[in-house]
């Protein structure tokens, strides 16, 4: 059973992979995600259904735009496979559970945040705000169906709680965490809050010990200088993601029960 919904999820996270591609691409650029279909950002030919498939027709077309030959970034591949990747994982850690189309949204908005902050270095509303109301209700409709209404309970004392330690983080050094920052924290706090307040910690401190190690690691090969800036949204999704996936071990070895 859990093999079938980890296949349907894979699927499903190729799919949602190839429109947050039109995310990433359109959203910074204030241009509609719904049309027009896609274009070849070098020559405009808009893309035919055969060279819209999720990984194939970028493997098949090794790259290239069919048209005019430009280069296709591999980004987008790498999102599809990302997203799949992270879908078959969420069915795996969830399974049948009522919690699992929301923690769908949730992975589907980092994979999106994660790659238009490592370009453009922010963090869109645009993204940030559909997540944050759409993953309500489908938290509020979990909690529903499966009275589990403590962990709902959790998920908005974990949202407010991280939300209110970015706040001061952001007020101490606006510099070093921008406000885009802060709006995500929220967005974290409500799932890692749904699963307990522990996870919350546990995902916070993996992002700032992601980006400790990266940080360090660019100074020492002088890519950057030591007030250069990080964008610091992608270390808090994957440690959110690691969180997510593998806190309850991590804590279980910590503190066991
Ligand atoms: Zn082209």
């Amino acid at each position: 059973m859990t093999a079938a919904v980890a296949t349907v999820c894979g699927l499903l996270g190729l799919a949602v992979g190839s429109f947050l591609n039109v995310v990433i691409y359109r959203v910074p650029r204030k241009e509609s995600v719904v049309r027009p279909r896609s274009r070849c950002p070098g020559c405009g030919t808009q893309l035919a259904e055969r060279d819209n498939i999720p990984i194939v027709s970028w493997v098949l077309l090794r790259g290239h735009c069919r048209t005019c030959g430009e280069p296709i970034s591999a980004r987008y591949p790498l999102v599809e496979l990302t997203t799949a990747a992270l879908f078959v994982a969420a069915a795996l850690r969830f399974g049948l559970d009522w919690v699992l189309p929301a923690y769908l949204v949730f992975f589907a908005a980092l994979v999106a945040i994660t790659f238009i902050d490592l370009e453009l270095y922010i963090i869109p509303n645009r993204v940030l705000y559909p997540a944050v109301f759409i993953s309500i209700p489908l938290l509020v409709l979990a909690a529903a169906a499966q009275s589990e209404w403590g962990n709902l309970e959790r998920a908005v004392i974990g949202a407010v709680a991280a939300w209110v330690f970015f706040l001061i983080l952001h007020l101490v050094s606006p510099r070093g965490m921008g406000f885009g920052d802060v709006r995500l924290s929220f967005l974290l706090g409500l799932f890692l809050g749904w699963l307990d307040l522990r996870h919350v910690f546990l995902g916070v401190f993996f992002g700032f010990l992601l980006g400790s190690i990266v940080g360090v690691a660019l100074m020492i090969l002088r890519r950057r200088g030591r007030k250069d800036h990080i964008p610091f949204g992608p270390f808090l999704a994957v440690g959110a993601i690691v969180a997510v996936l593998a806190g309850s071990p991590v804590l279980g070895w910590y503190a066991p029960s």
